[in-house]
């Protein structure tokens, strides 16, 4: 199978896996797991922050920078196609008590003018703005990269108002590799930043909160544990993480380049309309338009020849690559879609 339904998909690679076999480890809520730690270290380093906490997901790792910065009753901007807003249960509504506020962004990019008039006013009336949250590379956006001059103007505004920033990186190192901009150049402009040690990077599990501020930390940790998300000999995990940070940040380019490939591939199919100026990172959205399958049918063909890919509404359909699709995959698959798609003598049977 060629598994384009998304980069969480990639299993751990047999070096990983001996990394994580041999880790040393020990009880984490005491701080003793010497593999989280050095994690954490090397996480925190990364990113050009003090300190990093080691979270079972990327959701959790949202919800506790939601949590610890932002009291129930108050306000967190963030784009309306955000991970936070579209697939993380309500959590910051059920969990935080927190309400979100929406703002549409093209391709999941907010401007500065957007954020600054989605500021209450300090009135007496109005409820009160606590956190601006930010999503590279933004999922439901196609996989788009903010351009830091946009990073920093939206910064600009927040100290402004004395508002923090999250930023939701699951996929930093894909926008890093892509902009060749310091993940630390853009961590410098957010009071917490989450990234994934899944996905992309390989790692079966994980991910990290990274900060400055101790009094953060505290607050994170305590509400990790709240959260259920504290765990003990997790260096087993973390080892896994260690490896992917430090074997596969640089061949996220590879995924990038397969991404362009397929674009360009599926570009010259008629049948499928593709911008491939759009195509920033590892994440493609394409509408099929067939006279001969409906979408359903279209993704259950392409099935039974080996490639996966995923419907996400309408004509719409989205493929990701990663570390455990090749270019010669990208060329098979792409292949497999000019066939069922260009063969309009099928259309027949
Ligand atoms: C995947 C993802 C997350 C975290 O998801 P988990 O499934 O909890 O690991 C958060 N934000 C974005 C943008 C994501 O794509």
């Amino acid at each position: 199978m060629i598994d384009l339904r998304s980069d969480t998909v990639t299993k751990p690679s047999p070096a990983m896996r001996d990394a994580m076999a041999r880790a040393d480890v020990g009880d984490d809520i005491y701080g003793e797991d010497p593999t989280v730690n050095r994690l954490q270290e090397v996480g925190a380093a990364l990113v050009g922050k003090r300190a990093a906490l080691f979270v079972p997901s990327g959701t959790l790792g949202n919800q506790l920078s939601v949590r610890a910065q932002a009291e129930p009753g108050r306000e967190v901007i963030v784009e309306g196609q955000a991970h936070i807003i579209r697939y993380e249960q309500g959590a910051a509504a059920a969990l935080a008590g927190v309400q979100l506020h929406w703002v549409s962004g093209a391709h999941g990019l907010m401007t500065a003018e957007q954020v600054q008039a989605a500021i209450r006013p300090k009135d007496p009336y109005s409820i009160q703005t606590a956190l601006i949250c930010l999503e590279t590379t933004h999922n439901a956006g196609g996989g788009t990269v903010y351009p830091l001059p946009t990073i920093q103007a939206i910064r600009a505004v927040a100290t402004t108002h004395g508002l923090p920033m999250h930023l939701d990186g699951a996929r930093l190192f894909n926008a890093v590799v892509a902009s060749g901009v310091p993940a630390a150049e853009y961590a410098r402009h957010f009071e917490t930043v989450t990234f994934c040690l899944s996905k992309g990077l390989g790692a079966p599990a994980g991910s990290l909160i990274a900060t400055d501020d101790p009094g953060v930390m505290e607050r994170l940790r305590r509400f990790r544990r709240m959260y259920g998300g504290a765990m003990r000999q997790s260096g087993i995990l973390a080892a896994g993480g260690l490896y992917a940070l430090e074997h596969h940040i640089a061949r996220l380019s590879e995924d990038h380049a397969n991404a362009k490939r397929l674009a360009a591939r599926l570009q010259q199919i008629p049948a499928v309309t593709i911008d491939p100026s759009r195509v920033e990172t590892n994440i493609l959205f394409f509408d099929v338009h067939s006279t001969k399958f409906s979408i359903p049918a279209f993704v259950a063909a392409l099935k039974q020849e080996g490639v996966l890919i995923n419907a996400v509404g309408g004509s719409t359909c989205r493929a990701v690559t990663h570390l455990d699709v090749s270019a010669e995959d990208i060329e098979r698959a792409a292949d497999h879609f000019a066939r069922l798609l260009n063969n309009q003598a099928g259309a027949s049977h």
